[in-house]
């Protein structure tokens, strides 16, 4: 295939974007969280194709993306508490593992086997306006080669995957910057599967329902496909640094010396998981033999920086 073309969002672009979905084709475009790699959630053979080009494991499920609730009736179940977040949330960074219908035409290597499917509903404008113009739901992972830092712009789509999709959407940097949060909300408690772009304190404040973390009970459920080592740049990640080592990029956190690139230097999490990724990928570089990160606390996005950064720095083989 020829290089993948990257075009602002225009009502054009969007129709070439539906158009090439509708074709079995797989389009990169922009949500809040990271870029996103879609394809026709109900075609087999566009949904395989998208494991294909990233070299993702088949037993890793994917999302599939709506562009409005009421679709949801139409291939999956609202339990009470799906239906409580839904309404108090969407459109937003957060994903809800629902039971498929039976008659379920989602493809069930979105599912990656399983009796359920993870929906979300996205707040991006050029996410929405692509999913709504396609008409059905979009089926997307991040849109990078698998275990690699996910893409936050148009620019790290083209570096990852430029010679394997035909087009990228291009809606600028991603403002939330990390991968959407992951609830399993089939029983009446939802069960936390991936921390991200939506507090857990958020979800506890706006609904009152009380949040399960599997690490700290063995009975709940766990999320396949969240496997330790993953998001990592090429160099190896030193966490909770106080300061850099000789050869070592510093990637600091609020009021800290010598940082190479600081993700929020007035130590907002918020601000840092926006930077996350890109920052990164900037330090990846072969004139540093590491990156050390500064300590991030565990409030809010912190939760999810923590999940990514653990990840990165898993020792690989
Ligand atoms: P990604 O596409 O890389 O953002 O990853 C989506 C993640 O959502 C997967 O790695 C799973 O951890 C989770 N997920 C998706 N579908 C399901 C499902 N049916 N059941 C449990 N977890 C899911
Ligand atoms: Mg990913």
């Amino acid at each position: 295939m020829s290089e993948a073309k990257i075009k602002k969002i225009t009502p054009e672009s969007l129709e070439e974007a539906a158009d090439l979905l509708r074709r079995g084709q797989l389009v990169a475009f922009p949500t809040e969280t990271v870029y996103g790699l879609g394809a026709d959630a109900c075609s087999d053979e566009a949904v395989a194709s998208t494991f294909q080009a990233k070299g993702r494991p088949q037993f890793n499920p994917l999302i599939a993306h709506i562009a409005d609730i009421s679709w949801v009736d139409s291939f999956a179940v609202f339990s009470p508490s799906a239906r409580k977040l839904a309404e108090a949330f969407w459109p937003a960074p957060v994903t809800l593992v629902m039971e498929r219908k039976p008659d379920c035409p989602i493809s069930l290597l979105v599912s990656a086997g399983l009796d359920s499917v993870a929906v979300r509903y996205p707040s991006h404008e050029g996410a929405r306006a692509m999913i709504a113009a396609f008409g059905n739901p979009v089926s997307a992972p991040s849109a990078n080669v698998s275990g690699t830092v996910s893409p936050t712009t148009a620019e790290h789509v083209f570096q990852s995957l430029g010679d394997r999709i035909p087009l990228i959407l291009d809606g600028g940097p991603c403002l939330v910057g990390v991968e959407s949060t992951v609830l399993d909300v089939r029983a009446d408690k939802p069960v936390l599967l991936r921390a991200g772009g939506l507090a857990v304190e958020e979800i506890v404040e706006k609904t009152g329902l009380d949040v399960l973390f599997p690490d700290k009970d063995p009975a709940l459920p766990r999320s396949p496909g969240q496997l330790s080592s993953h998001y990592a740049p090429r160099l190896p990640v030193r966490l909770n640094a106080l300061y850099p080592e000789e050869g070592e990029a510093f990637l600091g956190f609020g009021a800290v010396e010598n940082a190479t690139l600081n993700l929020s230097e007035k130590a907002d999490v918020r601000e840092a998981a926006a930077h996350l990724f890109a920052y990164m990928r900037l330090l990846d570089k072969p004139c540093y033999r590491g990156i050390a990160v500064s300590p991030i606390p565990m409030n809010d996005l912190g939760l999810a920086i923590n999940d990514r950064l653990k990840r990165a720095a898993y020792p690989r083989s």
